[in-house]
């Protein structure tokens, strides 16, 4: 199968390339070429299967055309060593929790997946690929930990000091081997400036493989319908059979552009709700038409402070460009740092569920648009463990117990190299590593 950018000023390319490229020539983000739907046996069949089988399903049509079988089954099993449930919160309301996989948020699928497919395309391949990350916490630990000890990949994770929560930091900073974490004396946008920066620069491009690891990428960001499969599958398992929609808690837009890649192979979902934090540019854009980014503002679901969605992008595209289109599938939701609180309190209280400030968002939204009749599910992002100090500050302390996995992360030591901002300084340390 063949990948064309968005903006359509370069020749479309090979998975194997739009997956080391990321960003195409043309800085558009790449798209499949076809997208061809299932058969509708599929969707009476998919009920007894499990998340594994129903994966390597879907991913055979993204990727079955590149990967042999056998391999491609691998990296789907390989990846999906965690379950991803569904659990009923409130009447026709379920939770999609994506949480279980070792970082304990949705990003270690696709990050897994792409080490693994990665991986094998490196086989025989003689340079070395470099994974620049930056991360304002979420993304880094998942990318890290998705391609721990993959040979022929080395990661570099560049991260604000001080302004990652000790979790987050140590999900990225224990681990050693072909992770390294640059620990930059600045903030978040410097740090993505820097892996900017590094892919435009001539030099540093003809030394080093370059790549990125966030959405962006075509091979961490298309596993991310699996998921939507797997609750519809649960919900059909369980004799539901309502008409479905989808809450997404949306940053940057991968997992709900993912879930309408789910619905284009045809998976029954009657709309998405787009459920943002403050940062609710596509909001606005769904309500007005116009598209207008704006630097990310600071709330308490701080994985979705995103002020230019990469993927809406993708979402045009889908749609060809087509507001009332868009509009038709999708609504947005907005709600403030007081809103996400008083629902992670009242869910707590009222339903003995624990929802962390993103999946509240999610939840809240759904509650307000599902109709009669409907069933919805929320994705449900991370573990409320991964933000203990924001949900303790609502809940009371005590509240959260840290999972197993999270304690065995704190456990290890810090090692980072501390950076500057300064681009010749940290493309020196690249070239002479
Ligand atoms: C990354 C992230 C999001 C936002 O996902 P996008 O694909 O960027 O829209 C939401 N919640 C959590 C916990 C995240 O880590």
């Amino acid at each position: 199968m063949k990948y064309f950018s968005t903006n359509k000023l370069v020749s479309p390319v090979s998975l194997i390339e739009a997956v080391t490229k990321g960003l195409a020539g043309d800085e558009g983000l790449f798209m499949p070429e076809r997208i061809d739907e299932f058969h509708p046996d599929f969707f009476k069949r998919i009920p007894r299967m499990s998340f594994q089988e129903i994966s390597f399903e879907v991913a055979k049509k993204f990727f079955g055309e590149d990967i042999p079988e056998v391999i491609l089954k691998d990296i789907v099993y390989d990846t999906l060593n965690f379950d991803c449930p569904i659990v009923q919160v409130k009447n026709s309301i379920y939770s999609l929790e994506l949480f279980h996989g070792p970082t304990l948020a949705f990003k270690d699928v696709g990050a897994r997946f792409m080490a693994r497919l990665l991986g094998h395309f490196l086989l025989g391949f003689e340079r070395e690929v470099n994974v620049l990350v930056a991360t304002s916490g979420d993304t880094g630990s998942a990318v890290a930990n998705g391609f721990y000890d993959v040979p022929g990949i080395n990661v570099y994770v560049l991260y604000p000091k001080g302004l990652v929560s000790d979790i987050q930091e140590k999900q990225f900073t224990t681990l050693g081997k072909n992770i390294t974490s640059l620990e930059i004396d600045g903030t978040f946008d410097d740090c993505q400036r820097l892996v900017k920066s590094a892919f435009n620069d001539k030099e540093l491009n003809q030394a080093l493989v370059l790549t990125s690891a966030n959405s962006i990428n075509v091979a961490r960001f298309l596993p991310q319908a699996f998921y939507y499969f797997n609750a519809f599958a649960r919900l059909r398992e369980a004799g539901i059979t309502n008409d479905l929609v989808f809450s997404v808690p949306s940053g940057n837009f991968g997992n709900l552009t993912a879930g309408l890649f789910a619905k284009y192979l045809g998976l029954p979902i009657k709309r998405f709700i787009a459920a943002n934090n403050e940062n609710d540019i596509v909001y606005k854009y769904l309500k007005t038409g116009y598209y207008k980014p704006s630097e990310s503002v600071s709330t308490i679901a701080n994985a979705m402070d995103v002020g230019n969605p990469s993927n809406f992008a993708r979402i045009l595209e889908l749609y060809n460009h087509s507001h009332s289109d868009i509009s038709a599938d999708i609504v947005g939701y907005r709600y403030s740092d007081d809103e996400i609180r008083e629902t992670m309190k009242q869910v707590f209280v009222e339903d003995n569920y624990m929802l962390d400030p993103h999946g509240a968002i999610g939840y809240r939204a759904l509650k307000a648009d599902l109709k009669d009749g409907e069933v919805g599910v929320f994705l449900e992002t991370a573990h409320p463990a991964k933000f203990t100090e924001t949900v303790e500050g609502v809940l009371g302390k005590g509240t959260v117990v840290l999972p197993e996995k999270l304690e065995a992360f704190m456990k290890g030591k810090k090692q980072s190299i501390p950076l500057g901002t300064d681009f010749n300084g940290f493309k020196q340390y690249l070239l002479t590593k």
